[in-house]
């Protein structure tokens, strides 16, 4: 290996050392770097296209269903939000103050949005005056920022993160729970169909909902070190919000009723699942869905086969943008292609296609798959098509490979020594019957600080809460053995 390619590689070892790997990966393929303030991260130009990626996913999903976007501004006067206390207190520690502006110290201290509830919450219910106003969905794409003291990780944890945040006022409960269910497929369709992480669905024991909320559904993410991760919430806010800033509306018959509210999020943590979950010790794996380059071409040529090699190269190259991917054709003179492959497997290029002169003699192309290095050889003649199929085998391989990972790390357990093996040995998630008692969750916490990430829901996609997917009969809780009729889902958690 030249110098360059050892600093072009990754060195760690995601099974040995993930979070060093993790960080590794992040930074050569040029993804994110650590801004000088501890707790924030500068976000580069093929970070940020992935999150872009995950934006013209859901933005268009949120349209096509009723959404608007808005925006409000990121500071939020103490008095707004504290009309809501139970906002306050779930976030009052991790709040961002300023208390000056220019040299004079402010009237009234302004948060840094934690979150936007209490800032857009009066402003919807002055707009909204009649049952013909509802329902109103607004959604925001912006950055929010928390205070917490904890180690950096570029998308999972940092002090100031992107999101996008959906506040939504509803004439009825019902309408309520379709919009929350609504969202939250929304967000399992991009972690599955767009990143290729397969989740599972739930609501947050009530104990660990958002605060003000009536309930907080989730989708969770399990990464292949054993841990989850929440990928988005979507909460059912009730009537407290509506209260606490008089969200009202006038019914059909003139009669003045609170309204319904609820919130829904999705951060860039979604992509740290995202790399974590497919990304290797080669570096980066993307899914053709969002890589912005899901082919790269590597000419391969000798002096005098350069001019047949290129000219068949721009060929294809034409053919494949003209068909709709997005195509890069490595023609470099300074770079061998051993580089080039590296360089490539290193950004988490899906499909790489090898050209030299016996390809260009047989009118064939051959195609090497980012995840496994899977060669094929295919005909020039319909290499749109050939391309089309590597594409979405190459998603499936992912797909399978996180979903086969989930599956075979949902274990049963029932007793407290059982969970914490299990945990402690496996990773993954214990499913066990729950007595709903918060204190059954602490005796696992403090022994090896693994919580409540989910409890299953049937009937998702209604109009109701829908039933929580009860043990049978006679089960009794996992910690405390007294009778139980829920069900929880323990793991280590991001
Ligand atoms: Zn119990």
């Amino acid at each position: 290996m030249s110098e360059d390619a050892q600093d072009l590689g990754i060195t760690e070892s995601k099974s040995h050392k993930p979070g060093e790997w993790y960080a590794e990966v992040v930074q050569k393929a040029d993804l994110a770097d650590y801004a000088p303030m501890g707790g924030f991260i500068v976000t580069k130009p093929r970070g940020y296209a992935l999150w872009e990626g995950i934006q013209d996913a859901l933005d268009g999903w949120f349209k096509e269903t009723g959404v608007d976007n808005a925006y409000f501004p990121m500071f939020i006067p103490e008095s707004f939000l504290e009309r809501e206390k139970d906002i306050v207190e779930g976030f009052d520690p991790e709040v961002a103050w300023v208390t000056q502006g220019g040299h004079d110290e402010l009237e009234e201290r302004l948060a840094v949005r934690p979150t936007s509830e209490s800032i857009i919450a009066p402003f919807m219910a002055d707009w909204i005056r009649s049952h013909r106003d509802l329902p109103m969905r607004l959604n925001q794409w912006c950055s929010v920022v928390r205070w917490e003291a904890t180690e950096t990780k570029p998308f999972f944890r940092t002090k100031e993160f992107l999101w996008q945040e959906g506040h939504t006022a509803h004439a009825t409960d019902g309408e309520a729970w379709e919009e929350v269910w609504t969202r939250l497929d929304q967000y399992a369709r991009v972690l599955e169909e767009v990143l290729a992480v397969p989740v599972l669905r739930g609501k947050k024991p009530d104990h660990d909902k958002f605060p003000g909320a009536e309930t907080t559904t989730c989708v969770e993410a399990l990464m292949p070190d054993g841990k989850s991760v929440q990928s988005a919430t979507s909460h059912h806010l009730g009537q407290s919000f509506a209260e606490a800033f008089d969200i009202t509306f006038a019914d059909e018959d003139e009669d003045e009723q609170t309204a319904f509210t609820t919130s829904w999020g999705l951060s860039w943590r979604a992509l740290g699942a995202m790399i974590m979950t497919h990304s290797d010790d080669q570096g980066l794996v993307l899914p053709p869905t969002i890589a912005p380059t899901q082919v790269v071409i590597v000419p391969i040529w000798q002096a005098d086969t350069k001019d047949d090699v290129l000219d068949y190269s721009e060929g294809i190259a034409a053919d494949l943008e003209t068909a709709g991917f997005s195509v890069e054709l490595d023609d470099r003179d300074e770079r061998n292609p051993g580089f080039k492959f590296n360089e490539h497997e290193l950004n988490g290029v899906p499909l790489r296609l090898e050209i030299g002169p016996n390809e260009v003699d047989d009118e064939e192309v051959t195609l090497v798959h980012r995840p496994d290095s899977e060669q094929t050889v295919a005909d020039r003649d319909g290499i749109v098509d050939a391309v089309d199929a590597h594409l979405d085998g190459i998603f499936e391989k992912l797909y399978d490979a996180a979903a086969t990972n989930l599956a075979e790390n949902v274990r049963e357990a029932h007793s407290p020594e059982e969970i914490l093996g299990t945990i402690g040995r496996h990773g993954g998630y214990v499913k066990t019957p729950w007595c709903g008692d918060e204190a059954c969750e602490t005796v696992i916490k403090d022994e090896i600080a693994a919580e409540i990430v989910m409890q299953p829901v049937d009937e998702q996609g209604g109009d109701s809460a829908g039933e929580p997917v009860r043990p049978d009969a006679d089960a009794t809780c996992g910690v405390c053995d007294e009778p139980a009729d829920e069900i929880a889902y323990f793991a280590k958690s991001y």
